[in-house]
């Protein structure tokens, strides 16, 4: 047994995206605050505020879908819902910090813009993690998360999280009385279509175009209706300036995303609330009415953009960009550095097979599922009708009452608490819900001893 295996926290996070960076602020900020009201007794108060923590990363270092940062792309929320503003507007940690720090503040201002490109908030995370580096391990993988060997639920207050390093290999051991799972969405390809060297996902997409000569790169395809699929498809078509780019889409056009004020209400925090303790109805009727302000949509800008490169080839006699409408992929085959795609094309579903020298699947993602991650103790986790893991307020998955240590999931809770489950909107005040749950849980414990 190594000494590694003696490391315990109150709290392990599973992924460092910004949800978890997000709680990591929170708990730091609960620490300053205790520190700051200790006055005399600030040394009792430092112990009694301090929540141990350490976070897990996969990725060697700081990361936010990095193969998406294009060059013209902008954030689809408001600067103001960064990692902590909307719990603590007073925060060292806000957007508004960062460009003082960067001493960019005035020239943000002058820009009169709500929404920063992905790559300067991509800046902003990694100077928020800059901050709070000594709590996370990157190049970890967490693999297991188990009850300690040999104990019952009922008697056990800790589980033990199993780690591979960056090459895969087991051997860091830690305990922790609550885990953050919050591994993030899990990318998703249309049926029957394997990724390969010339068949990606979007979650992939510079990383792999990056490796490619664009010379070669003469007839490309997107698949998909969504933001990305119109970003990586006007991306392309600027880049390649030689290229055919066909953008495979399957509706009849890319829908606009709404956001605009009313609409963006269902993002407030409030919403969570209405969304948790709402009826079955009324929580249909936010996916019903709602789903056009996230899902297969795409921000107004770059739609109009696609237009008027499209148009202006149109006046110019070529037709570089193909818009091929009511079109599903139904399957692809390797030929060579050849991809050959079969499609049902527009409304007569007819069937084509065209030659790609890269195929980009933009096709969007499946929620955060950590079934895999808890193995055995998944028995002791509940679920509902129809199999979804049953989740208090706070959070915390609902388990077996005897089972003494909190699972909480960040992401992957849009059936209980709603649309922004896998978005940044609310990760500032989730976060802290989260740390508050953690650190009330953790008095009433002390009260019962
Ligand atoms: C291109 C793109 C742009 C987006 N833009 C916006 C936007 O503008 N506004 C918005 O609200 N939402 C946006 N989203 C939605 C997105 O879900 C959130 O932006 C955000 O990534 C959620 O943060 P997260 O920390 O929950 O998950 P992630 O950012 O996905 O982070 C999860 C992390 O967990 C790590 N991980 C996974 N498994 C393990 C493991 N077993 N052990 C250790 N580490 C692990 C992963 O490497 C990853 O770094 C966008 C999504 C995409 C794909």
């Amino acid at each position: 047994m190594s000494d590694r295996e003696h490391e315990i926290y109150d709290v392990v996070g599973i992924g460092f995206g910004p949800s978890n960076l997000s709680l990591a602020i929170a708990l730091e900020e609960y620490r300053d605050n205790g520190r700051a009201n200790g006055g005399e007794n600030g040394r009792a108060h430092d112990q009694e505020n301090e929540i141990s923590s350490l976070f897990f990363e996969r990725q060697p270092t700081f990361g936010w879908h990095r193969n998406m940062l294009l060059p013209s792309a902008t954030m689809q929320i408001s600067f103001l819902k960064d990692l902590a503003t909307f719990r603590n507007p007073t925060s060292s940690f806000s957007f508004v910090a960062f460009l003082h720090a960067s001493g960019r503040l005035p020239q943000f201002v002058n820009n009169q813009d709500f929404f920063p490109t992905r790559q300067e908030f991509h800046q902003y995370l990694e100077w928020a993690q800059a901050r709070v580096a000594d709590r996370i391990a990157y190049g970890s993988d967490v693999t297991s998360i188990r009850l300690l060997p040999g104990a019952v639920p009922e008697l056990s207050d800790r589980l033990r999280l199993e780690v591979a390093d960056a090459a895969g290999r087991a051997g860091r051991v830690v305990e922790a009385r609550n885990v953050v799972v919050s591994t993030g969405l899990v990318p998703s390809m249309p049926e029957g279509t394997e990724r390969d060297e010339r068949v990606w996902h979007s979650s992939e997409f510079l990383e792999k175009y990056r490796r490619m000569n664009p010379a070669e790169l003469r007839r490309v395809a997107v698949v998909g209706a969504g933001q990305s699929a119109a970003e990586i498809t006007r991306f392309l078509y600027d880049e390649l300036p030689h290229a055919q780019v066909s953008a495979v889409i399957p509706s009849y056009g890319y829908s606009v995303a709404d956001d605009t004020p009313f609409a963006n209400q269902i993002f407030d925090p409030g919403a969570v609330d209405d969304y948790y303790f709402g009826t079955d109805q009324t929580r249909e009727a936010f996916w019903r009415y709602h789903r056009n302000t996230n899902y297969s949509v795409v921000d107004d800008e770059v739609i109009r953009d696609l237009y008027r490169r499209s148009y202006d080839d149109e006046v110019r006699g070529v037709e570089r960009l193909q818009f091929l409408n009511l079109t599903r992929v139904t399957g692809v085959k390797r030929a060579g550095v050849e991809t050959r795609v079969s499609l049902q094309v527009g409304p007569d579903a007819e069937v084509r097979e065209l030659e790609f020298d890269a195929l980009v699947c933009a096709t969007g993602y499946n929620g955060m599922e950590p079934t895999a991650l808890l193995g055995d103790l998944d028995r002791h986790c509940l679920r509902d009708e129809a199999g979804r893991y049953r989740m208090e307020r706070d959070y915390r998955i609902v388990t077996d009452p005897e089972m003494r240590c909190g699972i909480y999931l960040q992401g992957g809770t849009e059936h209980t608490h709603g649309l922004t489950s896998s978005l940044l909107s609310n990760i500032a005040v989730r976060s802290g819900e989260i740390a508050d749950s953690i650190v009330a849980r953790r008095a009433r414990k002390a009260d019962v001893r």
